[in-house]
């Protein structure tokens, strides 16, 4: 129940996100987000939560957050009982063949994505096949059963790192087209690729980047490299949500703009109020299906439990340990 106490409890996490939170909406945040601090202490459970999750998520109940590289890396570290996943279905996988042992729970298994979804493990034996002795390099957006079939993963953070590390002059890389596409562009390795998009990214167009500068004089315009190469090209800058983060950080622009997903922006912001962000709105609607309530409701019932197969699972391993050990 809502109570002048809890209100004065989490009122220090509202100041966190009062400049991206209206004073009306948080009273519907709260009741959740105390429950969701007492349940995992009682649960000894920890929050991992994706930069697209939204700010009363981000700020308010997590204990890690970042981008898939950060993820993958911290899921390692947890010295918990229990990992909550905010985020989708392959992060939560990730963080379970990463922690065999913890029970990983994802607030919606319905949460997809449209990369994961484009290809499966048949496809990647029959790439295999065409290409033989070509090493596949997956993006970690993708399932255990695809990660189990390929020799190394990336993140959009480390992707170039990781075609450079091989030393080889070929190597297949797999499902985001444009990903790949923009690695290629970076290197002299032949990258052959995959025709799997980002269903946000995919939605920006060179010509919104032109609009975008034409209607804000002055603006810099950050790309994530899942967007199509020649938004990439009109941007100023291309990176992963981190590497994005990163230069606001450091360059403090007066204006930005992040071609990535909405509730990135929404939670940059808050570490940078000196900063003016523009926001042109793509919605990932997977990540969208993590709410409070289905995280508090995760916590109460010790639902939805992540599984893989255990043989499985120890072959995902080892592609994304490959890609942990890239320096
Ligand atoms: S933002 Fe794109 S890559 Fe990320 S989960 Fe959504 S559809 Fe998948």
């Amino acid at each position: 129940m809502l109570t002048a106490d809890l209100l004065e409890r989490t009122a220090p996490l509202y100041d966190r996100v009062r400049s991206v939170i209206p004073p009306i909406e948080w009273p519907s945040f709260a009741e959740d987000i105390d429950a969701i601090l007492t349940l995992k202490k009682q649960r000894n459970a920890v929050i991992l939560a994706h930069n697209y999750m939204t700010p009363e998520i981000f700020h308010c109940v997590s204990d890690i957050v970042g981008d898939s590289l950060a993820l993958a890396r911290e899921a390692t570290k947890v010295d918990a009982d229990v990992i909550v996943l905010a985020g989708v279905h392959f992060m939560a996988e990730t963080a379970k063949m990463l922690n065999p042992n913890k029970t990983v729970l994802i607030p919606d298994s319905g949460a997809g994505c449209s990369l994961a979804s484009s290809i499966t493990a048949a496809d990647v034996r029959l790439m295999r096949e065409k290409h033989p002795g070509v090493p596949i390099v997956t993006y970690v957006n993708s399932t255990a059963a695809v990660k189990a079939e390929s020799d190394i993963c990336c993140t959009s953070g480390n992707a170039l790192k990781v075609v450079e590390s091989l030393g080889v002059d070929t190597v297949i890389m797999l499902p985001d087209e444009y990903l790949a596409q923009n690695i290629a562009a970076q290197t002299r390795v032949k990258v052959l690729t995959w025709a799997g998009h980002c269903e946000v990214h995919e939605r920006f167009t060179a010509n919104d980047v032109r609009t975008l500068r034409a209607e804000n004089p002055g603006v810099i315009i950050l790309a994530h490299p899942e967007c199509p190469p020649e938004v990439v090209a009109e941007a100023d800058y291309a990176g992963s949500t981190a590497d994005m983060s990163a230069f606001v950080g450091r360059e403090k622009p007066a204006k930005v703009v992040l071609l990535t997903e909405c509730s990135m922006a929404d939670n940059v912001c808050v570490g940078h109020p000196e900063v003016s962000f523009v926001r042109p709105c793509n919605l990932c609607p997977h990540m969208k299906r993590i709410t409070l309530p289905k995280i508090r409701h995760a916590l109460e019932t010790m639902t939805e439990e992540v599984t893989i197969d255990p043989a499985l699972a120890e072959r995902a391993r080892r592609s994304v340990e490959r890609m942990l050990e890239v320096r």
